[in-house]
């Protein structure tokens, strides 16, 4: 490794960045605290012709073996203001910080809105990038606006919750203007003393009904569903390197839906695995279609395989290539396609040269 300029350093090891455990160096790395040091950054990329790729906790992340060939830029600011707003709590939080430490926050302060999506390991700002969601409760719920510097401008933006465009595992920063911006705050409104939202079965097998727990209960219950899960990468709890769910539930049409449907009642059956969109479509787990297809949980070739406790999760057991893991989900790829006639699409965001995987 070499610092250059501006504290940039030369060909800087990912893969303990990452929660896989996978991936080579960054050509160019730089951890920035501030906005000053991400137009430094910036104006260093410019200079070379450089790709940038914004890097948060490295949790829905699998990099390539050779690595990222531009600049890399990691974002640690951090810090967490608060404040009432009439009846809402008002939240700016900087887009490096702790997702989950900004649930407990809200949960210490009995502000209802992010109770659900508590444990869910990255930054802030990652969180409006694929719209995290969990338990009944998505980011877009919660998000008031965006703060965000283009990468190629350097111009200073604010987003609305409107033209995030969010939908499921969706906004416009991993899709129309996928890459372009660096997010460097969030601010959210929440409920105070709201009631916690408890829609997910496995919150209503615990609570009878909202009005039996407090926003600091389900924040409880959650980090304990997610742990029996493998779901967590919080100290003081074993976890898998993962990155977490690897593939997004499909939503198809009715008729399509329904031809799944015979297959897998034929080969067995999921327990809750549809759930009707008022689109018309229905979404679908794409851990029962991934069951059904014939792959258990725990199933493993080599160093890569299914998570004994989620069927989403692929795990790196040990020295895993990137090219490993594109493998093994390629068969899964494959395999649910011949079955059910459908591509389930990779939910991990994946940077540097990787052979491909159908999107
Ligand atoms: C065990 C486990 C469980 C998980 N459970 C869930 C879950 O329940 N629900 C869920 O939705 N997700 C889940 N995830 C996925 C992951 O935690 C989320 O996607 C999270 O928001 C990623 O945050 P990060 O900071 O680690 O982002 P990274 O992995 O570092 O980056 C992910 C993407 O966001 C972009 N990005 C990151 N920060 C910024 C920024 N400041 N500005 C612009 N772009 C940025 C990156 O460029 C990249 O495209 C899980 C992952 C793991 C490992």
């Amino acid at each position: 490794m070499k610092i250059s300029e501006k504290g940039i350093i030369e060909n800087y090891p990912l893969r303990e960045l990452t929660t896989f455990k996978i991936g080579g160096p960054a050509r160019y790395f730089a951890e920035v605290c501030d906005e000053h040091e991400i137009l430094d950054a910036i104006a260093f990329a410019k200079d070379r012709e450089l790709e940038i790729f914004t890097l948060g906790g490295g949790s829905n992340l699998l990099v390539s073996d050779e690595g990222f060939p531009g600049l890399v830029i990691h974002n640690k600011m951090t810090g967490l203001e608060a404040g009432l707003d009439n009846d809402c709590a008002i939240v700016a939080a900087k887009a490096g910080h702790d997702w989950d430490d900004f649930t407990k926050f809200c949960a210490e302060k009995n502000w209802q809105g992010a109770e659900c999506l508590a444990g869910i390991p990255g930054t802030v700002g990652a969180a409006p990038v694929q719209n995290i969601g969990a338990y009944g409760q998505s980011a877009e719920n919660i998000i008031e606006e965006v703060r965000a510097i283009d990468l190629k401008t350097a111009a200073r933006s604010v987003f609305s919750t409107r033209e995030c465009c969010f939908g499921y595992r969706q906004s416009i920063f991993n899709t129309t203007a996928a890459g372009r911006y660096i997010i460097t705050g969030v601010t959210f409104r929440l409920a105070p003393a709201g009631c916690p939202t408890i829609t997910h079965r496995d919150l209503k097998q615990r609570f009878s009904s909202a009005k039996d727990a407090t926003i600091a209960q389900v924040r409880d219950a959650v980090i304990e569903i997610r742990n029996a899960k493998g779901l967590l990468v919080l100290e003081g709890y074993n976890r898998l390197n993962s990155a977490g769910s690897f593939f997004k539930n499909p939503a198809v049409s009715r008729d399509c839906f329904e031809r799944i449907e015979k297959t897998v009642r034929d080969l067995g059956g999921c327990d809750s695995w549809c759930w009707p969109q008022a689109s018309g479509e229905v979404k679908i787990s794409a851990a029962c279609l991934i069951q059904t297809a014939g792959f258990t949980r725990g199933y493993r070739e080599g160093n890569v395989g299914i998570s004994p406790h989620h069927t989403l999760a692929l795990v790196n057991y040990g020295n895993a290539t990137a090219c490993d893991v594109i493998n093994f989900a390629k068969m899964v790829q494959e395999r649910v396609r011949e079955k059910f006639g459908i591509t389930l699409q990779p939910e991990v965001q994946r940077i540097g040269p990787l052979p491909g995987l159908v999107d």
